[in-house]
């Protein structure tokens, strides 16, 4: 079997509102780029990577050169070919190797018969439980609706997509307003979901003191775990020598030179695995591997995704045995899907594992092509400013919050 081509195509699609966060915002719409490898035998395998435009699909233009005649078997080499670690003090294709193995495992797996799970092992379960991952949202620009903003907005939230999708643990993405409300917003979730567990996650923007400070303040709380409160290994490990809750990170352990780190002098305690930031399906079963080794939990990591993204997520998920914390989705907050059947249900919290060869989903065409269309009408959006605060920038220390008091709509083209 061999590779003939490779297609790329940006898609947005809207989410049900705008998605604030500690760096700026996610308006209105996810922009992802959908990956196509075709072989000489006439398999499709599908891939996604964050982001998209002109640029992006030239990048995977480029990689015919290096992958046509490449058998899609050949993972290990696939990884030197395109994302050799000391090559890419020049080119950083990491993300690109991801969305190219997504493809690949697809390949095999229609050809073989098998899901891709029982290509890396076989699946431990069936479905994958999800925590509902809570936003400060602007209302949907056309519509109105959905902020997020005050307290009982977030409350009245979290209510309804536990009604909606059955979920038992709670994220809630944070640093956007002052630390001092978000610890009354996060407490007020708390109080509203009890018996659930819940996670905050402000990206990393406080200073360590800060982070201990919030931190102490929720030790009583039943916190999965306490998720980049700052940013670095050392403000972590000093923030974990003074709050007696796990720290997670989907910041600073992302890779293996950064895990062996970690390991050596611990300052994370939970590491979220994304299939697209470590390069794949298989280099996150591997990061797994390490991990149970040496006692360090780990959870699934969400970097943003539509189906395709989705279903790596699935697969990785049904195999990990160290897998003790339900995942990460931003798949709720989506309005519909660019695989056939739409968007995958949840049930009781949980999304079931495609059972189908392969990834298990099928690009719905109809909706990649418009989709595609909305894509070149909106254009892209730069997730790293706020259309609400135009100037801001963001400090590291943070201390440039939001107002929670600021009510005015904000111009989020759609
Ligand atoms: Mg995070």
């Amino acid at each position: 079997m061999r590779i003939t081509d490779i297609r790329a195509t940006t898609v947005t699609v809207p989410l049900e509102a705008p998605l604030r966060h500690a760096n700026g915002c996610h308006w209105g719409r996810f922009v992802r780029t959908i990956v196509e490898v075709e072989t000489d035998n006439g398999l499709v395998g599908l891939g996604e990577m964050g982001g998209g435009g002109e640029s992006a699909e030239a990048v995977f233009r480029a990689m015919k050169g290096y992958l046509v005649g490449h058998d899609p078997a050949r993972l290990e080499e696939m990884r030197f070919l395109i994302a050799n670690p000391t090559a890419s003090l020049y080119n950083n294709r990491t993300q690109v190797l991801a969305a190219l193995e997504f493809a690949c495992l697809d390949i095999l797996g229609q050809a073989w018969g098998l899901p891709v799970c029982d290509i890396l092992g076989g699946r431990l379960r069936d479905r994958v439980p999800f925590a509902a991952y809570c936003f400060f949202r602007y209302p949907n620009p056309r519509t109105g609706a959905g902020e997020v903003r005050t307290i009982d907005q977030l409350v009245e939230n979290a209510l309804s997509l536990k009604q909606r999708f059955g979920f038992r643990s709670h994220k809630l993405k944070a640093g956007v307003f002052h630390p001092d409300y978000e610890l009354e917003a996060y407490r007020a979730l708390a109080a509203a979901l009890p018996g659930d567990s819940y996670r905050f996650d402000p990206n990393g923007v406080w200073s360590t003191e800060q982070a201990i400070r919030f931190g102490q303040a929720i030790e009583d709380l039943r916190n999965d775990y306490f998720e980049d409160p700052v940013y670095g290994l050392n403000g972590m490990r000093r923030t974990r020598e003074m709050v007696r809750i796990p720290l997670a990170t989907n910041t600073v352990v992302v890779n293996f030179e950064q895990l062996a780190a970690n390991i050596l002098n611990t300052a994370v305690d939970v590491i979220l695995l994304d299939t697209t930031f470590w390069g794949g399906i298989r280099p996150c079963v591997k990061a797994a591997g390490i991990c149970e080794t040496f006692q360090i939990g780990v959870a699934v990591h969400s970097s943003g995704e539509l189906g395709i993204q989705l279903a790596t997520m699935l697969h990785l998920g049904a195999v990990l045995p160290n897998l003790s914390f339900a995942a990460d989705a931003h798949y709720h907050h989506l309005t519909d899907d660019i695989i056939e059947g739409g968007l995958m249900p949840y049930e009781g919290g949980a999304i079931q594992v495609p059972t189908g060869p392969g990834l298990g989903v099928k690009l719905n065409r109809d909706k990649l092509r418009e989709y595609n269309e909305l894509y070149k009408r909106l254009g892209g959006y730069p997730y790293d400013q706020d259309p609400g605060r135009p100037g801001w920038t963001p400090i590291l220390p943070n201390d440039r919050w939001a107002d929670q008091h600021d009510s005015r709509p904000v111009p989020v083209p759609f």
